[in-house]
């Protein structure tokens, strides 16, 4: 397997995607490492997991011409007909290194009022895998929970705190990072994406 741009700046995913691809022999740089400038943004205006994906995997493999994965990914609260999503990163209005803080403020405000049994919800990201000639690849991943008014453990980023996977009673918080990296959405996304990636190989 060749070297592989990753399109996103956020560390967290990066380090995620690093120690889930390891084990599959993918060997990940950054963005930073292919020479992309950090002021170059790709905008997210789709409005799919799936076209944000794409266009963020697309427009930075055009500017380094190496193969590039993007994710994108969010979360979805039933109560709130699915809100964030697409739109998680900023959901309380907010760009930038206090998006988190924000985003989450407003999420635990927003459904607060809701009993637990109605704040069921997921995780979702979409990998996509985009080749110099074009070629692409897609992979979705989830993993369903409970959304809570409240943020429990120090570990993850983002709405970790607040997300209670399916079978468990801690939150993404609270999980050991490893753990969370073995049955989180964007484990199950790239796990998907080396099938494809397997099939591929094998036409
Ligand atoms: P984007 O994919 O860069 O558009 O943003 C994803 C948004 O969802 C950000 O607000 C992230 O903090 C949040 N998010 C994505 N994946 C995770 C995760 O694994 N844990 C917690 N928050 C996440």
């Amino acid at each position: 397997m060749s070297i592989i741009v990753a399109a996103t700046k956020n560390k967290h995913k990066i380090r995620e995607i690093e120690q889930i691809t390891r084990e599959f022999g993918m060997d990940i740089i950054t963005r930073d490492e292919a020479g992309i400038p950090n002021d170059i943004e790709i905008e997210e205006d789709g409005t799919t997991f799936e076209e944000n994906s794409y266009k963020k995997a697309y427009g930075i493999m055009k500017l380094c011409g190496q193969i590039t994965i993007a994710d994108d990914s969010g979360i979805e609260v039933d109560c709130l007909g699915k809100a964030p999503g697409v739109y998680s990163a900023r959901y309380a209005g907010v760009d930038g290194d206090d998006a988190d803080r924000a985003n989450n403020d407003k999420l635990m405000e927003d459904i607060r009022n809701f009993p637990y049994e109605e704040c069921t919800g997921r995780f979702v990201s979409v990998i996509t895998m985009v080749f110099p000639d074009g070629e692409t690849i897609s992979a979705r991943g989830e993993v369903e929970g409970h959304v809570i008014p409240e943020e429990r453990g120090p570990n993850g980023f983002g709405y970790d705190p607040m997300f209670i996977p399916l079978g468990y009673d801690i939150t993404f918080g609270e999980f050991d990072p490893e753990e969370k990296n073995k049955i989180s959405h964007r484990a199950n996304a790239l796990v998907e994406l080396r099938r494809l990636l397997q099939e591929r190989a094998a036409r």
